[in-house]
């Protein structure tokens, strides 16, 4: 959709040509979520690919992932890892409610951004223990994936304020995991994402879609069902269960439930 409010573009090629933020700023990503729908109140666009960052780099540490990198390209690049985590990182990457068209512009960072609860690259990132690199002007913070999301659409950036880069541990990416998705619908959009994890350090999951915010679990070792389903009711109690019309709150916390047993007997096994 065209947005007929817009009078500037700015198109940055190094971090320094990022313009102070002003009322009415947007930073473009893939645009595939801005251009979908009347964006009344914003009258510049500040394109990020035009910045060129290096969409996947694999450090002997880490995996870094710039924020422009699209779904498509971490998917199709996962296929070629050959890391145990590729098949749950090549699943999320196709956890999108939308068309081919959609995922092959969509980015990691507007995915997180955005902050739908039905984000899977929030999921992902959770699930890797990543971190969140953010420039506020000039300073650079970092911040855990399982932070970053505050609630439906609500994020911990400041006006102005840009994810940069995902990082991720080259450790966990040889972790075991198991992920587990609902939808009312055949590809529809997830009404719940889990992702757990078990590698020497214990068991974590990764509970979004079903929730407001992302919640995160750990223990030193895989938990038994009564006491995994203990600890998603204590963990969701403050912000309940999401509700939309993608699905009901009690249908969405009975599914969570059940697919952390089922995840849970998948990495038991
Ligand atoms: C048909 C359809 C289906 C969809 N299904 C889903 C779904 O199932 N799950 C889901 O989560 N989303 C869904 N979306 C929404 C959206 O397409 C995705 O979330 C997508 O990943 C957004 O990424 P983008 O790069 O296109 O972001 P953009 O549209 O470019 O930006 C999204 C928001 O994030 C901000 N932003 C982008 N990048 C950064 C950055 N690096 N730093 C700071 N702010 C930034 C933008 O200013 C904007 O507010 C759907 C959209 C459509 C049209």
């Amino acid at each position: 959709m065209d947005l007929n409010t817009i009078d500037t573009l700015v198109r940055p090629a190094v971090r320094r040509d990022l313009p102070a933020p002003a009322r009415g700023d947007a930073f473009l990503a893939g645009g595939t979520w801005l251009f979908s729908e009347p964006q009344r109140d914003l009258v510049r666009l500040i394109d990020l690919p035009s910045l060129g960052w290096i969409p996947i780099a694999q450090e002997p540490d880490r995996l870094v992932l710039a924020a422009t990198c699209t779904l498509a390209g971490l998917d199709a690049w996962a296929a070629d890892a050959g890391w145990a985590a590729a098949d749950m990182v090549r699943r999320c990457c196709r956890a999108l409610w939308g068309s081919f068209k959609i995922c092959n512009a969509a980015t990691i960072g507007g995915n997180l951004c955005l902050a739908l609860p039905a984000a899977p690259m929030a999921a992902l990132t959770i699930a890797l223990e990543a971190t969140c690199v953010v420039w506020s002007g000039l300073e650079t913070d970092r911040i855990p994936a399982d932070r970053f999301i505050l609630g439906p659409q609500r994020t911990c950036l400041a006006p102005g304020a840009v994810l940069r880069q995902i990082e991720v541990p080259s450790a966990l990416l040889s972790a075991r995991f198991a992920l587990r998705q609902a939808s009312l619908t055949v590809e529809g959009r997830s009404a719940a994402l889990l992702i757990g994890r078990l590698d020497r350090d214990g068991f974590a999951l990764a509970i979004t879609a079903s929730v407001p915010r992302p919640l995160s679990l750990r223990f030193d070792r895989l938990p038994d069902g009564a006491a995994l389903r203990a600890a998603i009711e204590a963990a969701s109690a403050a912000d309940g269960w999401y509700d939309d019309m993608h699905g009901a709150p009690d249908w969405r916390r009975h599914m969570t439930v059940r697919l952390a047993g089922e995840i849970l007997a998948e990495l038991a096994a």
